[in-house]
């Protein structure tokens, strides 16, 4: 679960993120959606934990700071910064030795074999494609069986394989009751798949959706998209 309460961040003078509360359950799928520059990304490294912000984020009912909700956190950013001189197969043993699993091996194996990394496990970071990079970030953050998975605009730069590959495996982080928090700019890659959606702009949360209950009224929710996010021009 992850429970996000009056998140206030400020980059000097400028407010990024301004007091956005919200919640994850279990076994649920959340989309942050908006514009470039809305602050999904700032919030995502705050709930991450990798920046300094005003308000509370609880992982599982621990504060996000801690080392207990870092050791049921995944984080794949949007840029991928895989260490250079480690190879694929080093990657998970690395991130297997931090976090001190056991029996990881096979996991890993799958993981690498579903994003398509096997014939490349004794590459080097430095000699990977983004998209490869982004893979790794993937096997990385999955590899420690994390009870809430943060993914910021996972889809872009990914082939279709692996966007279908990495579909598959949200649906089944989902049924095994993982959080999922997914950030993109781009409404139609998550249709068919989220549970609940909030709308950013200029760093609020402007609207939040269940599935449920928009599937009962039929809102057309790329109409409210355009609505928040174009307001201002329309205005003007
Ligand atoms: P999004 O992920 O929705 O595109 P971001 O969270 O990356 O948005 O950025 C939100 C706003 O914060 C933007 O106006 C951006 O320019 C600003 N911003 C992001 N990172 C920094 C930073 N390190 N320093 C100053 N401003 C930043």
């Amino acid at each position: 679960m992850i429970n996000v309460s009056h998140l206030t961040k400020k980059y000097n003078r400028f407010t990024a993120n301004n007091n956005m509360s919200f919640m994850v359950n279990d076994g649920e799928i959340a989309v942050l959606a908006g514009p470039n520059g809305a602050g999904k990304s700032t919030a995502i490294k705050c709930i991450a934990g990798l920046l300094r912000f005003e308000g509370e984020i609880e992982i599982c009912g621990h504060n996000n700071k801690s080392l207990e909700a870092k050791r049921l956190l995944g984080y794949v950013p949007e840029i991928p910064a895989p260490f250079e001189l480690l190879t694929v197969w080093e990657h998970m043993e690395f991130i297997a030795r931090a976090y001190k699993l056991e029996n990881w091996q096979e996991r890993a194996e799958e993981l690498i074999r579903r994003m398509e990394l096997h014939d490349k496990k004794d590459k080097m970071g430095k000699e990977l494609s983004k998209g490869m990079q982004q893979k790794i970030s993937i096997c990385c953050a999955l590899l420690i069986e994390p009870k809430v998975v943060l993914f910021d605009e996972p889809f872009v730069g990914l082939d279709p394989h692996a966007i279908k590959e990495l579909k598959a495996m949200l649906s089944e982080l989902r049924d095994k009751g993982v959080t999922i928090l997914i950030s993109t700019h781009m409404l139609d890659s998550v249709e068919e798949f989220w549970d609940k959606l909030l709308i950013m702009m200029h760093g609020r949360i402007e609207a939040e959706r269940e599935r449920s209950a928009v599937e009962k009224s039929g809102e057309n929710l790329e109409e409210l998209f355009f609505k928040i996010t174009e307001k201002e021009k329309s205005e003007g």
